[in-house]
């Protein structure tokens, strides 16, 4: 008989998002396989609640009110990647809580090359479904053969790219179906070993010296807008170094806003609105948010 699912009550955010600020969801579970999450979704003992999958958290803010959710973590158990080959054609299967830069380190080793620039990206496989992230020119779902999925109700499916409107940092069901990412086959080109490795090693030394990496953060904050980039407009409208609590836009890269130590929720939403406001009024542009920010205020 399988064990009762561990509910955990009142899960602090802050330990579970990039940032490390913000309050806690009113409840949270980390299946240990997809198997396991299909039973619980399907005698959910909260079906009150809404669901959020969650997976590396580093897109991701809860203000400090907390969430009133249920929280499926993604990352400890949905933890599968594997390779098969099919008709002379090679799959690289990675369930929704690998870590990006390790698919991108698992392609590189089996000398398959495009993955690379996942190696920077510091979210799991569900959140850059979820998110179409990218970089360096190259987007996940440029490399999405299939993806695998599971309803509200536990029901697994399988989908094509086909069925879905991939956007810049933005995917949605073109049928409006909610389901959740539980993992994706990849179809990478045949490269070379020690050439995709080199160019892993290249791209993460180039964002060392781009990025403040070394505090919490959540990455680029804002969208680019069309043919212009977030982090010119607000350095240019003198934003950098702007500091609300312990949240600090970062003197390195304007589109990142800091935790410098203790920084609330609050801090990071406010320093948002500001960048906003100041950068409409200067240069007429509203800047859309990247980052994902939910729950309530206190
Ligand atoms: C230092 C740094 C650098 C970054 N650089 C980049 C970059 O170059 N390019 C880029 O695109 N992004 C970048 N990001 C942002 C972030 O890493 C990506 O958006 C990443 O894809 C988010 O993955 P995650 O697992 O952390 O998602 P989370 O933050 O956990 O979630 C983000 C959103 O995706 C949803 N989601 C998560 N998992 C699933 C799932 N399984 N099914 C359905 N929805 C889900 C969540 O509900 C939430 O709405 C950076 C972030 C940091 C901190």
């Amino acid at each position: 008989m399988n064990p009762q699912p561990i509910l955990l009550e009142h899960v602090a955010m802050e330990r579970q998002t990039a940032w490390r600020a913000g309050g806690a969801a009113r409840f949270g579970y980390a299946p240990s396989s997809e198997k396991e999450l299909s039973v619980f979704l399907k005698s959910n003992s909260r079906p009150d609640l809404p669901l959020l999958f969650v997976g590396l958290g580093s897109n991701l803010l809860i203000r400090d009110g907390g969430l009133k959710a249920l929280v499926i973590f993604t990352h400890r158990g949905l933890s599968d990647m594997d390779v098969t080959v099919q008709n002379n054609d090679t799959f690289f299967y990675a369930s929704a809580g690998v870590a990006l830069p390790k698919l991108a380190r698992f392609a590189a080793n089996m000398g398959f090359e495009g993955a690379e620039f996942m190696a920077g990206i510091p979210g799991s496989v569900g959140g850059g479904l979820a998110m179409n992230a990218g970089c360096y020119g190259s987007e996940v779902w440029d490399y999405v053969e299939r993806v695998r999925t599971i309803t509200l109700d536990g029901e697994i499916k399988e989908r094509l790219p086909s069925d879905y409107i991939v956007e810049y940092r933005k995917v949605s069901h073109k049928r409006g179906r909610n389901d959740f990412f539980i993992g994706g086959w990849f179809r990478f080109n045949v490269g070379e070993k020690q050439k995709s490795r080199n160019r892993i090693k290249e791209l993460l030394k180039q964002r060392v010296q781009e990025q403040p990496l070394s505090k919490p953060n959540s990455g680029s904050v804002f969208r680019n807008p069309d043919g212009e980039f977030a982090a010119r407009l607000i350095e240019n409208s003198g934003l950098k170094g702007l500091q609300r609590g312990a949240a600090i836009v970062s003197d390195k890269h304007a589109n990142f806003i800091i935790n410098t130590g203790g920084a609330t929720a609050k801090n990071i939403e406010d320093l948002i609105f500001e960048i906003q406001s100041a950068v409409e009024s200067r240069s007429g542009v509203k800047l859309e948010k990247e980052v994902h920010i939910l729950g309530d205020h206190c």
